[in-house]
């Protein structure tokens, strides 16, 4: 089997595990009970809340937990608007190309009646710091780029981002959740006042994310319940999976240049066999881009049955985000970057991870090219 869809979800690490599963068996403690199994609990999400916050260049009562990457986009939109619509800035800006999570609380908000702009990309898949320039007004609460992109790798503008933003007197927010694993985050270098991220996107448990909020900042809780997260996210918190995600980072962050560039080379090993192959296929996306994540344009085929065939060939791959595998609508990524629907139609991303070998990612080539040619209308 050839797996090639690192950017929807990556496995759990062994070594993660291992620490997660204590703390699903003898160590099972509620770690808001005061007794002696709630203070082991509330130690080990101590530990993971002091480890994350220090790999990221934060303070840890700047990490809220959160039940993955949708909830902290969810939490940082919905809630970061809410708190400036209060202080008479309601209008929204929000790339056009942001992940689902991101974009669909943004029209939550449209519903609500607040003024919601989307910013238009370059043909690489960049946010045009000079279209935020322009939209920016003194009415403008919150800014929300991503870090980089799920579909096409495109690393965005988000430092000039976040600087615009706030001499504007916006939060900013940053959606890093498929940057985070291979661009190394430095909160108080980066600017932005809250980040999301999530744990199944660098070798961590699904259901498990973090919102950084920088302090000074405030916004009311999406989930309300008890204490738990400074009272800003109610809810039992999960112990192992906190414990997991932290550990899965630290592993992400000291591997972080070796994986790169083994990735990088599976890339290319990749882009250099299916050149040689099947010349037609067009890469989407350019520019500064995650090592891994190929988006590519094979011509006159429809990419479901492009994945159908691939998958019955043993090769994992998907067409943009998994989220929206099951609709038939073509990617509001690639549109936006100017691509017809026709083309975002044929359009199918490989994204590369650790385990990938460089043998593996040229068969993948050679069986993209096979494909092609079995199935191209
Ligand atoms: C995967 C992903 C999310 C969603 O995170 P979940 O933990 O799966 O909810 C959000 N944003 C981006 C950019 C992603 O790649």
């Amino acid at each position: 089997m050839l797996y090639f869809d690192y950017a929807a979800t990556t496995p759990l690490d062994g070594e993660v595990l291992e620490k997660m599963l204590p703390l699903l068996k003898e160590n099972f403690g509620n770690p808001d009970s005061l007794h002696a199994y709630g203070r082991a609990a509330m130690r080990a999400v101590d530990e993971a809340r002091d480890l994350f916050a220090s790999l990221i260049g934060a303070k840890p009562e700047e990490i809220y937990f959160t039940s993955g990457g949708t909830e902290a986009d969810n939490w940082a939109i919905l809630c970061g608007a809410r708190a400036q619509a209060k202080a008479g800035k309601p209008r929204v800006l929000i790339s056009a190309i942001e992940h689902h999570a991101a974009l669909s609380a943004a029209e939550r908000l449209e519903k609500e009646g607040f003024p919601v702009a989307y910013l238009p990309v370059n043909e690489w898949g960049r946010v045009e710091v000079s279209a935020l320039k322009e939209a920016l007004s003194p009415d403008v609460g919150l800014v929300a780029v991503m870090a980089a992109n799920n579909e096409t790798g495109a690393v965005q503008p988000f430092r000039e981002c976040a600087r615009l933003a706030r001499e504007n007197g916006s939060l900013f927010f940053t959606d890093a959740v498929q940057a985070a694993p291979y661009m190394p985050v430095d909160a108080s270098d980066w600017g932005a006042d809250m980040i999301a991220f999530s744990a199944h996107k660098f070798f961590g448990p699904k259901g498990a994310g973090a919102l950084y909020i920088r302090r000074g900042v405030q916004i009311p809780p999406l989930i309300s319940g008890g204490e738990q997260e400074r009272g800003l996210r109610g809810g039992t918190r999960n112990v192992a999976a906190i414990a997991g995600l932290s550990a899965a980072y630290r592993k992400a962050a000291k591997e972080r240049e070796e994986n790169n560039a083994h990735i990088r080379a599976v890339s290319a090993a990749f882009l250099s066999e299916l050149a040689a192959r099947c010349p037609q296929a067009k890469r989407n996306g350019a520019g500064e881009l995650l090592p891994g994540i190929v988006n590519l344009t094979f011509p006159d085929v429809d990419n479901a049955a492009f994945l159908t065939a691939m998958d019955l060939h043993g090769a994992a791959v998907s067409a943009g985000a998994a989220c929206a595998a099951s609709s038939v609508r073509p990617s509001h990524v690639l549109l936006a970057m100017g691509l017809s629907e026709r083309e975002a139609g044929s359009s199918v991303r490989f994204s590369f991870g650790r385990d990938n070998t460089v043998e593996e990612g040229i068969a993948g080539a050679r069986l993209a090219a096979e494909v092609y040619e079995k199935i191209r209308r």
